[in-house]
């Protein structure tokens, strides 16, 4: 591992400065923040990040998770993973975001990764971690070892000649769904990132995973109100094993059903097949005002993965990821299932 310095802030415009200061000459080389460190640290470890210095953020105040006036709720950036997922009100009204922590990761990891870390997390494949093999997201300019590889668990849309990675989060998938707002601090002061401007398609410099200066820090995640949307809600993750594995496709699918079950709000983002959570505004609105069918449903499959491409050995997500929304969105019909049974449905 690199040598690098460790500095702890006490206030977040403290942490800014330290970002700021630290700044190295590449992207793996700049000032990074830590909070669980369940990423970072593993890439230092293997000498694929190399932070000159790491600023501690973990006693900052931005663990707590708050009710906002508009009827939203705040998700603190230090809140962790865990947390977030068991809060009664991320239960009670954001069923969603809670069934897509929990289908995330490990009991451990969870419990020690924060919201603002596991957006943060590199968006990557198996080659990233492998040195010996060019990687332009590692090493920009060397390559992209998965173009013509192995590429069972790489994206079918967004993709370009640079890189075909998968973004790896669940958490992530269902902001998406939910319209989240990624609250930063940087030297200019706050300014709020819409979700689906966070992260970003890799284009011709994969080495970004995001649209977050190297001297910002996110303080906290925003949720809009969503009440009507929890009663009907699923996420729908397929993977090679029950637990600690990526999804090779996922779903965050949530209903708005009026008094006559006609479809008053669809939500549908998917995970597992592009470099950042997919969505397709306008292909939800076609069903607005209509009845839930599996015709709807077929034709939103349609429309969201309208452009998709594999690779080859990745082929076959195209045909898993139209079923999975059509499977995604019957779940959320036949109504949300609540992680714990005591849990109430929003007045
Ligand atoms: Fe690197 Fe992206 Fe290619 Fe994977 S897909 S080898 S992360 S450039």
């Amino acid at each position: 591992m690199n040598p690098f310095t460790y500095q702890r802030p006490d206030t977040i415009a403290q942490a800014v400065t330290l970002l700021l200061r630290g700044g190295g000459d590449a992207q793996a080389d700049q000032a990074r923040p830590i909070a669980g460190g369940t990423n970072l640290l593993d890439l230092m470890k293997l000498g694929i990040m190399r932070p000159r210095m790491l600023a501690d953020l973990n006693g900052l105040p931005m663990s707590g998770i708050s009710l906002r006036k508009d009827g939203g709720l705040s998700l603190g950036a230090l809140a962790r993973n865990a947390a977030t997922a068991y809060h009664p009100e991320v239960e009670r009204r954001y069923p969603l975001l809670a069934a897509a922590i929990l289908a995330g990761a490990s009991p451990q990891i969870r419990n020690m990764a924060s919201n603002g870390g596991n957006l943060l997390q590199r968006t990557r494949c198996t080659y990233f971690y492998d040195r010996a093999t060019p990687c332009n997201k590692r090493e920009p300019g060397t390559g992209c070892s998965a173009i013509g590889g192995l590429t069972k668990y790489h994206a079918i849309l967004g993709v370009s000649d640079a890189c075909i990675a998968t973004h790896p989060s669940d958490m992530c998938v269902a902001l998406r769904a939910l319209d989240a707002v990624v609250q930063v601090v940087g030297p200019e002061g706050e300014r709020s990132i819409a979700f689906e401007d966070f992260h970003r398609l890799p284009g011709e410099t994969p080495q970004f995973d995001t649209h977050l200066a190297p001297d910002e820090v996110i303080t906290r995640i925003d949720l809009p109100q969503a009440d009507a949307l929890a009663g009907h809600s699923s996420y729908l993750k397929i993977r090679e094993r029950l637990s600690y594995a990526f999804a090779l496709v996922s779903v965050a699918a949530a209903l708005d059903l009026g008094p006559a079950g006609e479809i008053r709000d669809v939500r549908v983002a998917l995970g597992g097949v592009a470099h950042k959570p997919w969505r397709v505004r306008e292909a939800e609105q076609a069903l607005i005002g209509g009845a839930p069918s599996a015709t709807a449903f077929e034709g939103l499959a349609e429309a969201v993965l309208d452009g998709a491409r594999g690779q080859g050995q990745n082929d076959f997500k195209l045909t898993m990821a139209r079923r999975a929304v059509v499977r995604a969105l019957e779940l959320a019909h036949a109504g949300t299932v609540r992680n714990r049974s005591t849990v109430e449905e929003p007045a």
